[in-house]
Formats: C-alpha cells, structure tokens, sequence
C-alpha cells in the first residue's frame, strides 16, 4: 500500500526539466520536500543545477543533476538513463523546461518560431514519450503510489490567453494543452496519470526584464486581480500535488496557478 498521508512521495523518484531555475527549481525542492529523490535536468548552467541539488540533499533526499536539451531526441533519452542509473525507475516526470524569442508578429523570424516550438512543444513530446515508456518498464510499485506514473507539464495561462507579440510561445502552449490531454486519454487506462500547471505571472528569469523595466510590474499586476506576482513555489507546490497520490482522480486536466490572470480582469470594474 502507498504511505497513509497521499501527499507523501516517499520512496519515489522525480525528473524534472530545467530544474536549474525558476519554476522547475521550486518544483524540484517541493517534491524532495515531500520525499522524492529528484535528479535535476538542465541545458547551459551546471553549476546552479549542482547548486540545486545539493539543496535537495540538505533536505535528506538522493539528487543528480544531468545536462540535456528537450529539443533534442538522443539528449533526452541519454538524460532519462542517467536519471534512472543514479536513482532507479522513475515515477514522475515534470516537463517544466521552456523560453521565448518575442517578436512582432511580421517581424518574427523562422529562427525564432523554430527555437521556441521546439524547445516548448517538440521539447514536451519528447520528454512524455520517454516518460511513458519507462513508466511502461517499470511496472506498478503499490507500495509508493496508486499510480503507474506520473506526467505534469508546465505551461503557461497562455495556452489560452492569445498573446500579441509572443505569437509563438502562446502557439507552443496552445499545442501543449492538446498534447498533454490527448495523452492522457491514451494512457490512463495503464495508471499513467498526466496533467498540467498553468502559471500565470511568475518572478523567474523568463520575465526578468519585463518586471524590471520601467512601469512594467505595474502593467503585470493590472493583469492579476490577487494583487501580487506569483513565487516559484507557488508553482512548485501544485506539481507536488499533482504529482502524489492526493490528486490521484485528477486526470488530464490543466491547473491555473496565476493568481486570477486568466479571469479577464479587465471586466473588474463592471466591464
Ligand atoms: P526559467 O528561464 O528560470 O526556466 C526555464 C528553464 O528551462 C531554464 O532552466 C532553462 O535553462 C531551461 N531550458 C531552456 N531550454 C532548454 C532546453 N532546450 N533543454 C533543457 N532545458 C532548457 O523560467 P521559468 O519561468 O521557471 O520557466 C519554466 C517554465 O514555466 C517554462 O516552460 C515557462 O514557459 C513556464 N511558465 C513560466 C511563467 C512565468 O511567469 N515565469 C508563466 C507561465 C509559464
């Protein structure tokens, strides 16, 4: 039987992509929190993936950090073994990984349509697919958990807000949230469970300049009716959530974890 408290992860095991910053760091530390060893994929900078997971470490649980990029089909299958070799069969999978190259919509160019879709899109096909096939080998292990896996996307109130300007970030979010369902009608029949976060405005380097120019938290918190930019652990705790036996009858849907955002707060004063 899994542990008593459904929130516990104890004696599971946890990838998640880009866990070097941001969301997918906090992701990283509330599912050590909660018991996972977490092995701790990120593209560029190694140091602050260590630096990540020896912070796992400190909270008693087994970490590895391993390079790879998404968007790349040997990376991702070479970063899945690694994973596994150091910390044994996985049981959840966060595709957390993801960027964006804006631009006026006439003005964007192919390389940047192409960065962002496959990092963001192609990038979440890749990890999933992996991530089904080693839940698959793995088989059940009842004694951790209800299910056979676990699979959360991040990504973004974007796959339903249109964005001007980011017409390729919201097209790979839009694409996401078909593809994160879609998989989970296929595959939750085998006890593979798939979800998704939709953060809304989150204080990570993906927004950095946007918050630190001039007037522009201002302008960001005009968008979010809880009156505050989100923390990465607002984010983080949710995967954690969606990842443990406590959200076990939760099945393809996508969380919004954005404070209000996607509530046309436009309309607050009476339209
Ligand atoms: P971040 O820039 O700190 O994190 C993104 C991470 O993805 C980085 O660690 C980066 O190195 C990694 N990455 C980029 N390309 C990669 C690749 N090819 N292979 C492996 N790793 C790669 O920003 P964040 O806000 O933490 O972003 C995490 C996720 O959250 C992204 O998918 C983003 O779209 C989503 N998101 C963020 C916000 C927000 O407001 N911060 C809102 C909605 C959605």
């Amino acid at each position: 039987m899994a542990s008593s408290d459904p929130h516990s992860l104890s004696g599971q095991t946890a990838l998640v992509t880009g866990g070097s910053s941001g969301i997918g760091r906090a992701a990283c530390l509330e599912l050590a929190r909660a018991g996972a060893d977490v092995a701790v994929n990120y593209h560029g900078s190694q140091d602050a993936a260590e630096e990540a997971a020896a912070a796992i470490r400190a909270l008693g649980r087994r970490a590895i950090a391993v390079q790879g990029d998404v968007g790349s089909e040997g990376d991702v299958a070479a970063m899945f073994d690694e994973a596994e070799n150091a910390l044994g069969p996985l049981d959840i999978v966060v595709s957390n990984a993801g960027l964006q190259r804006d631009a006026k919509f006439a003005e964007m160019t192919l390389d940047d349509w192409d960065t962002v879709i496959r990092t963001n899109l192609t990038g979440g096909f890749l990890v999933a697919r992996e991530a089904v096939r080693r839940f698959r080998k793995k088989g059940r292990r009842p004694e951790t958990s209800r299910a056979l896996g676990k699979l959360i996307f991040d990504s973004s109130v974007h796959q339903r807000i249109p964005w001007a300007f980011h017409v390729n970030y919201a097209a790979s979010k839009g694409g996401l949230k078909i593809l994160m369902e879609s998989i989970a009608q296929e595959v939750a029949v085998e006890g593979i469970r798939v979800n998704a976060v939709a953060p809304g405005a989150i204080a990570t380097d993906i927004n950095k300049l946007e918050r630190e120019k001039a007037g522009g938290l201002e302008a960001m918190l005009q968008l979010i009716p809880h009156g505050r930019v989100g923390d990465p652990e607002d984010v983080g705790r949710v995967i954690a959530f969606l990842a443990s036996d406590a959200s076990d009858y939760i099945v393809g849907q996508t969380l919004f974890v954005d404070g209000g955002m996607a509530l046309y707060p436009g309309f607050r004063g009476n339209g």
